[in-house]
C-alpha cells in the first residue's frame, strides 16, 4: 500500500496548484456541506478527507457547513452526529462552522437584487404548466406568459410571497436566463419557492425558501470558498453556479475572486448501499439495530464496528479522486482497516467456540503464568502474563477424533503445542449421551514450557491457542460480516432488502483471556487467529466489555496471525 504520507497528485490538486501559481487565490478554502437529514456514511468520508485534507496540505481552511436550507427532514440529532463523525475522523474546523439557514436574509436580499436588475421574475404557472413548457433535451422550452412582468411587479409579488399571502406553489421565483438553452438547467431555473413549513433553525420566520441550486453558490461565496468540490451529478449545474455568482458579483452582492465548482466521482462501494434513502429504509424497517449498527456503512456504525479513522484516511488517499465513476471493492476498505489495526492493535487470546481441555497429569489446584507477546513485530510492547491451569478452553475445531489428511491439531495420540505454553499429547475425549464432545483429555510435558531451556527440543506441527478455564472471562462477542450477500445489492429490478446477508451478525459467548475484562470501550485488539475486535462503545459495562468483530484476519489460519 502507498505510504499515506506521500500525497499522490490528482486533477483537483493540479487545479489548485495552477490557481495558486496564477495568483487567483491567496490561500485555499474548501467546505464540507452535509445536509443534516441523515447520518454520514462511507461516501461522505471520501468527501470529508478530500476537503479537509486539501485544506490541511495547502495550509488553507475547510468549513463545516450544514446545508440546511430545506425546512423539511432536518434535525438536531443529525447535526450532532455529523459533528461527532467529522471530529472522529480526526478533522477540525476551528470557528468555521456554519449553517446555511443563517444566510436566508442575504439570499432573500440577493433575490430582490436580481429581480430589480431584471435577472429574475415571479412565475405564476402551475407546476404542470412549467414542466410542460420546459422542453426536452432536443427541443427548446417555451417562455412563460409571466416572463415579461416588470421588476416592480415582480418585487411586489415576491414581497407578498414572503409575507405569506399565497399558498405553497401559487408562485415561484425564477432566474431569467434562456428557455432555449441547450442546458436544461439554464432554462429559467426556480430559485425561490413558497413553503409554509417550520424550519429547525429559523422556526416560522420564513415561508419562502431558496432552492438548493440557488442557495449553494451563495453559501460558498459568502464564506469566501475558493474550491467548491462536489460530486459529478452537479456538473450540469456548474453553468448556473457561474451565471448566478457573476450576476451577484456585478450587483456588488458577493466578493471576488468567486469560488469555482469542481466535480469528482462519488464513492461507490460494493456490498453496501450508500444512499441515505436506502439507509433510512434499513433502519426504519429494523433490518439493522439503529444508525450505529456496526454493519451499516455509516460512520457511527464503523466506529462501533472497530474501524479506525486512520483506516478511512488511508482508504481515501488510496482510492484518490477521479472524474469517472468506478466501483471500489469492499475488500479495499477492509484491507485499509486491517493494515492499520495490524500495526496498532495489541494481541490477545480468545476462544470463540469453546470446548474443555483437561490436562490429566497437571497437578490438581496448581496454576502458573505463561508469557505472550503483545505484538509479534513490536518487541518493545513487551509480553504479558497469561494464567495457565489444568483445565483450559480450546476451540472446538482444534480437536477431532479422526483426523482428515493434513490435520495437525488435536486427535488421540497426537502432540501439539499450546501456544506460549506446553506441549501436550491428546489421550481422548468425553461425550454426552447424544455423542457431543464435552471435554478433550491430554497429558502435558512439564519440561516443554515455551521460553524455558530445552522447550524447543519438542518438535510438533500443531500450535493451538487456549485460555485457562478458571481465569477466563466469558463475554458476548458479535461476529459481524458484510450486511449484503451480493456485490451490488438491489441491482437490476431486485429489492435491495432481498440481498441482505442472513449471517451478517452472529452473537456468541466466547471465553476470553482474563485481562480482556478490563478493556475500555473502543479499545481494539487482535484476537489471535480470529481477527480484529473492539470493545463495544455502547453496550459494554465497566468490567464487563462486549466485543465486536471489525474484520477477520487476511489469512484465517497461520500467516496472518503470526
Ligand atoms: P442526498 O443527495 O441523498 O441528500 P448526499 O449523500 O448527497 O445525500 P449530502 O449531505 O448532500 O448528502 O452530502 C454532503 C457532501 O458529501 C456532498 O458534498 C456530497 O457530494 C458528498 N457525498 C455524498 N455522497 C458521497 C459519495 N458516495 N462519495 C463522495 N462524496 C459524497
Ligand atoms: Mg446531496
Amino acid at each position: 500500500m502507498a505510504d499515506p504520507e506521500i500525497k499522490v497528485s490528482n486533477f483537483i490538486r493540479n487545479i489548485i496548484d495552477a490557481d495558486l501559481a496564477a495568483g487567483k487565490y491567496v490561500a485555499i478554502r474548501t467546505r464540507f456541506p452535509p445536509e443534516p437529514n441523515g447520518y454520514l456514511h462511507f461516501g461522505h468520508a471520501k468527501s470529508i478527507c478530500l476537503n479537509f485534507g486539501l485544506a490541511q496540505d495547502y495550509s488553507g481552511a475547510c468549513h463545516l457547513r450544514f446545508d440546511d436550507t430545506n425546512p423539511e427532514k432536518e434535525e438536531q440529532e443529525y447535526v450532532d452526529s455529523i459533528i461527532d463523525a467529522v471530529k472522529w475522523l480526526g478533522w477540525s474546523w476551528g470557528d468555521n462552522q456554519f449553517f446555511a439557514s443563517n444566510y436566508f436574509p442575504w439570499m432573500y436580499e440577493f433575490a430582490e437584487k436580481l429581480i430589480e436588475a431584471g435577472h429574475a421574475y415571479v412565475d405564476s404557472q402551475s407546476a404542470e404548466e412549467m414542466r410542460a413548457h420546459r422542453g426536452t433535451l432536443t427541443e427548446a422550452g417555451k417562455n412563460s406568459p409571466f416572463r415579461e412582468r416588470t421588476p416592480a411587479e415582480n418585487l411586489d409579488l415576491f414581497h407578498r410571497m414572503k409575507a405569506g399571502e399565497f399558498p405553497d406553489g401559487a408562485h415561484i421565483l425564477r432566474a431569467k436566463i434562456d428557455m432555449a438553452s441547450g442546458n436544461i438547467n439554464l432554462r429559467d431555473p426556480a430559485i425561490y419557492r413558497i413553503r409554509h413549513a417550520e424550519h429547525h433553525n429559523t422556526g416560522n420566520t420564513w415561508c419562502v425558501y431558496p432552492m438548493y441550486t440557488f442557495a449553494h453558490p451563495i453559501e460558498d461565496a459568502l464564506e469566501n470558498i475558493t474550491h467548491s468540490i462536489c460530486t459529478l451529478e452537479f456538473e450540469d449545474q456548474r453553468p448556473f453556479y457561474d451565471w448566478l455568482l457573476q450576476r451577484l458579483a456585478e450587483l456588488g452582492c458577493v466578493n471576488t475572486p468567486l469560488p469555482q465548482q469542481i466535480e469528482f466521482a462519488r464513492l461507490n462501494l460494493s456490498y453496501v448501499v450508500l444512499s441515505k434513502r436506502k439507509l433510512i429504509q434499513l433502519v426504519e424497517g429494523k433490518h439493522v439495530d439503529g444508525w450505529d449498527d456496526p454493519r451499516l456503512p455509516t460512520l457511527v456504525g464503523a466506529r462501533r464496528r472497530g474501524f479506525t479513522p486512520e483506516g478511512f484516511r488511508r482508504f481515501a488517499e488510496m482510492i484518490g479522486v477521479t472524474k469517472s465513476d468506478a466501483w471500489i471493492d469492499m475488500s479495499v476498505l477492509e484491507g485499509c482497516m486491517r493494515d492499520h489495526l495490524n500495526e496498532t492493535a495489541p494481541r490477545r487470546i480468545a476462544v470463540l467456540d469453546p470446548v474443555k481441555l483437561v490436562i490429566d497429569n497437571y497437578p490438581a489446584g496448581q496454576e502458573e503464568e505463561c508469557f505472550a507477546p503483545n505484538h509479534p513485530q513490536k518487541p518493545e510492547w513487551g509480553k504479558r502474563p497469561i494464567p495457565f491451569s489444568g483445565e483450559l478452553w480450546i476451540e472446538r475445531e482444534d480437536f477431532v477424533e479422526t483426523p482428515p489428511k493434513g490435520y495437525f491439531r488435536l486427535f488421540p495420540g497426537n502432540k501439539v503445542r499450546l501456544r506460549y505454553g506446553f506441549v501436550i499429547e491428546c489421550t481422548g475425549c468425553d461425550k454426552d449421551a447424544d455423542g457431543n464432545i464435552v471435554a478433550v483429555h491430554c497429558n502435558y510435558f512439564a519440561d516443554s514450557k515455551s521460553g524455558t531451556p530445552g522447550a524447543d527440543t519438542y518438535k510438533v506441527k500443531g500450535n493451538i491457542h487456549w485460555v485457562s478455564a478458571r481465569h477466563a472471562y466469558a463475554a458476548e462477542v458479535r461476529l459481524y460480516d458484510r450486511l449484503f450477500a451480493v456485490e451490488a445489492p438491489g441491482a437490476g429490478d431486485r429489492d435491495f432488502l432481498a440481498d441482505i446477508n442472513p449471517h451478517s451478525k452472529i452473537v456468541i459467548t466466547a471465553q476470553l483471556e482474563a485481562a480482556l475484562k478490563d478493556a475500555a470501550p473502543e479499545e481494539r485488539f487482535q484476537f489471535e487467529r480470529h481477527g480484529y475486535f473492539v470493545a463495544d462503545r455502547v453496550d459494554s459495562q465497566p468490567g464487563a466489555p462486549m466485543f465486536n468483530r471489525a474484520v477477520t484476519l487476511k489469512d484465517s489460519w497461520g500467516g496472518g496471525a503470526k
